[in-house]
């Protein structure tokens, strides 16, 4: 009886079903061997491959950029980058080694807005944005979850994940992951919390995210990671909520406002309220280490830290080597003398060399008007006064 069951089964041969070629395994990208990884963000002023050299030249083997201005609307010309560019951004960074690349995120973009237009926009701005991190072969986009208003929190988590699921609609994001980055909790900014972190990411769980740990905003929304036994409370904290493994990214900064303060202002490593031995304890902590604690690899320690004198972002870059324990031979080497405040400023002085002089006069006054504001306000007096 149990022959014809088996002519059956040998009727079908799965060597006779058509198979598409299997998908080649993805090979880990070249910087997830396990090393330490420090950047700082970087400016992409003049050209955005050259942001890759700065980061270099700093004595970083990681680095943040903006991918367009993070205070405009991108539109038309601003949504993508010229493929000439990425192409170079992508070789540069292959033959300089660096990564991961993290992408910080519009600050217009309010992913929790309820203004019809200022939702749309917002969605479409990070849809941008995820265009343009994939353009470039960035690891990571930082993104701030938003301000909820007049909503509840669960709204606004709901309104979050939504906004973030349509922005990502149709898209192939390759290697890139959505980080959500912790807030200080300033007026009506949702995941100043854990609980409210780990909500969203559990709303979005189809697509790839994660976590970017600001320091200094964990120390403004309460969490004391200023001491030794707070640092332990909160990992312990993070553990029970997002999860340590799905943090891929810590913002390293210092905080010029105490702790809980809900202020956001940033300080140099060591100059702030949470302090040295601080960073020296995150940056060798077994459960925040570069292979973290479930073999998965690929942390990376990130400043944020301000530029207020020449040479303050090398210095920044620097002292987290130094906390590191890392013998000052094995880590990356930084330019002597160098800083983008500097070549910020050398960039501009070539501009002004190679303008002619009457352009010079009037982009030096159009710069002095930093408000949009004012900025309209001027430029209907001058036209008002060319018509007069
Ligand atoms: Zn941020
Ligand atoms: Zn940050």
């Amino acid at each position: 009886m149990t022959e014809p069951l088996h002519t059956l089964e040998s009727a079908y041969d799965i060597e006779d079903e058509y198979r598409p070629e299997p998908e080649p395994i993805p090979l880990p990208p070249a910087w997830l061997d396990g090393s330490l990884r420090i950047g700082i963000h970087t400016s992409i002023a003049g050209d955005i491959a050259e942001s890759l050299n700065t980061a270099r030249k700093l004595g970083c083997n990681a680095l943040q950029i903006f991918s367009a201005s993070p205070r405009m609307w991108g539109s038309g010309a601003t949504t993508r980058i010229a493929e000439v560019n990425s192409n170079r951004f992508r070789a540069l960074r292959l033959e300089l080694g660096l990564g991961p690349v993290v992408i910080h995120d519009n600050y217009l973009i309010n992913l929790a807005a309820s203004h019809p237009v200022l939702k749309v926009r917002s969605i479409q701005t990070l849809h941008n944005e995820l265009v343009r991190a994939v353009q470039l072969g960035a690891d990571f986009l930082v993104v701030h979850p938003g301000s909820r208003g007049e909503m509840s929190v669960e709204q606004a988590i709901d309104a979050i994940a939504q906004s973030i699921r349509q922005a990502s609609r149709g898209l192939k994001l390759g290697g890139l992951r959505i980080l959500i980055e912790n807030t200080s909790g300033m007026g009506t900014a949702i995941g100043w919390n854990f609980e409210e972190v780990a909500k969203l990411l559990d709303r979005l769980d189809n697509l790839p995210m994660g976590v970017c740990l600001d320091t200094a905003h964990l120390f403004h929304a309460g969490y004391d990671i200023s001491s030794e036994e707070g640092l332990e409370r909160t990992l312990e904290r993070i553990e029970q909520t997002i999860g340590l493994e799905r943090v891929y990214v810590l913002h390293m900064n210092d905080s010029k406002t105490p702790l809980g303060s809900r202020v956001d202002r940033h300080e140099h490593i060591g100059k702030g309220k949470i302090g040295l031995e601080a960073f020296r304890r995150i940056l060798t902590h077994p459960l925040l280490s570069a292979t973290g604690p479930h073999g998965l690899p690929g942390r990376a320690f990130i400043l944020e830290t301000p530029i207020e004198a020449p040479g303050d972002d090398r210095r920044n870059v620097r002292a987290l080597w130094e906390l590191t324990g890392i013998p000052v031979d094995q880590a990356p080497d930084a330019e002597d003398g160098f800083s983008m405040l500097r070549s910020a400023r050398a960039i501009k002085a070539a501009e002004r060399e190679t303008r002619p002089r009457a352009k010079v006069k009037t982009a030096a006054k159009r710069k002095m008007k930093v408000t949009p504001h004012k900025g309209k306000k001027t430029k209907t007096n001058r036209s008002a006064k060319r018509k007069a």
